[in-house]
């Protein structure tokens, strides 16, 4: 491990996703003395492995103020930052295959136009062909949603960005070990422990994606977190052909990287089963009902677990995650069949390689950002059920502008860490 002092700081970052790398960042710009603590390396976790789509499209109403506010660090990123982050803001487009697709996504167009004066449009399939002329004309498209203002960009990237820019802004960092404890005393935080030493600080921020729940559990804060494992699969380059917009079709997530390869995935992903599987079973139990496909159940999975990997990095420079989440081929298969149909000019581009991340969900699907009542100096910044890349920049600020006794910059108020607790919420009714 990085020997870093145990010292007191300002704050404590533990997890070095883009949430945690851009907290860093934006804590240390905040004039903070901030520690960095990740258990494997920047970007080894869901920030350094998913689709890459920067939308606020069809996002939750209580999590769109902060992707639109995260909106406005995308389109400056590379100048903040210095580097490539592969920021293009080509929009987003989610086709419609029946006349009952067009209704929910005009009824989300109309609101957000209303209430958030978003630019998303409803385009004809004449002006969906004309938008991509590499789509398909034959198969079902009957018109799609179109997010101009949306974007895309390198997951790896843009994480590393942050971290090196956050050890440019004096962001010291200690990795290759977990944190597994936070300290607390009298209603306080009071720094982390990591193998035998506590790491003293009045703030620390819970940015350990996946690894959020069994911290704060510890500490007293029961989030009912879940982890479901996704699938990625990226196609060889084919870098002459151009179609700028993030597109959704009927499973799949579709973005055409830096380097000219599709970058594919589809919706669903994989709920491996576990020992203590039962704790937080009652609360998706209406997730589950109005989306039985998000996830499906593995059974196997305590077995699976035992077999080797043979999954290749994502992110070459990356040393290799001690427990990484195996890609399920039949996921690879699904997502190439409908990349295929819907483009059948790029059907014979080969699969070049596959991975999988896992998922940090919350029953609501809206995740969880702010202070822990009752716990002074504790922030939360995690579950944000798979669609964290795009708000994870604004997310790190918002935290970094809380420790350092600011107010949000958007509005969090439907995010609080509190939701899921009884006595919160009841007293806050009452
Ligand atoms: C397959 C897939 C596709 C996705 N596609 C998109 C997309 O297109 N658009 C989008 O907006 N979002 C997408 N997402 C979601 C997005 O990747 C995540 O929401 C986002 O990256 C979360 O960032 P994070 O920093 O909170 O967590 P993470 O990136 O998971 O980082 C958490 C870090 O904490 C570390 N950690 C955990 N426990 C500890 C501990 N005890 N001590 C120290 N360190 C610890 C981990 O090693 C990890 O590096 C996708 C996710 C997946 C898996």
């Amino acid at each position: 491990m990085e020997a870093a002092s145990t010292r007191n700081w300002d704050v404590i970052v533990v997890g070095g996703g883009i949430v945690g790398c851009s907290a860093a960042y934006y804590a240390a710009r905040n004039g903070m003395r901030v520690l960095l603590v990740e258990r494997d390396a920047p970007g080894s976790a869901q920030s350094g492995r998913n689709l890459g789509f920067v939308r606020q499209q069809n996002r939750d109403f209580r999590e769109l103020p902060l992707m639109i506010g995260a909106l406005s660090i995308w389109k400056e990123i590379e100048a903040e930052l210095g580097c490539r982050v592969g920021w293009q803001q080509g929009g987003n487009l989610s086709l419609a295959f029946s006349e009952a697709d067009l209704v929910s996504r005009r009824e989300w167009q109309k609101r957000a136009a209303e209430e958030f004066g978003l630019d998303t449009r409803i385009l004809s399939a004449a002006e969906t062909q004309a938008l991509v002329p590499q789509l398909a004309t034959d198969r079902g498209v009957v018109g799609a949603m179109y997010t101009p203002s949306d974007g895309k960009a390198e997951p790896a990237r843009a994480t590393r960005a942050f971290f090196d820019a956050a050890l440019a802004a004096g962001v010291a960092f200690a990795f290759g070990e977990p944190v597994t404890r936070m300290d607390t005393s009298a209603g306080k935080i009071s720094g982390v422990q990591i193998r035998d030493r506590l790491y003293r600080a009045s703030t620390v921020i819970t940015a350990a994606g996946a690894g959020s729940a069994a911290l704060l559990r510890k500490a007293g804060l029961d989030l009912p977190q879940e982890f479901v494992r996704a699938t990625v699969a990226r196609t060889v380059a084919r870098p002459e052909l151009k179609i700028p917009p993030c597109i959704s079709g009927q499973q799949t997530g579709i973005r055409q990287d830096l380097n000219g390869a599709y970058v594919i995935s589809v919706a669903g992903g994989e709920y491996d089963l576990r020992l203590d599987s039962w704790r937080h079973m009652r609360w998706y139990e209406a997730t589950r009902k109005s989306n039985p496909d998000a996830a499906r159940i593995d059974y196997l999975a305590p077995i699976k677990r035992l077999l080797p990997s043979r999954m290749p990095l994502p992110v070459a420079d990356f040393p290799p995650s001690r427990d990484r989440p195996r890609p399920e081929p039949f996921r690879v298969e699904q997502a190439s069949r409908e990349f295929c149909r819907l483009f059948p000019g790029l059907a014979d581009l080969e699969i070049e390689t596959s991975w999988a991340g896992i998922i940090d969900t919350m029953p609501d699907v809206v995740p969880v950002l702010g202070p822990v009542a009752g716990i002074s100096g504790m922030l939360v910044g995690t579950g944000f059920s798979g669609h964290g890349f795009g708000p994870g920049p604004m997310a790190g600020k918002v935290l970094a502008d809380l420790a350092a006794g600011r107010q949000s910059l958007v509005d969090i108020s439907s995010l609080s860490p509190m939701r899921f607790d009884k006595k919160w919420t009841s007293a806050k009714a009452g």
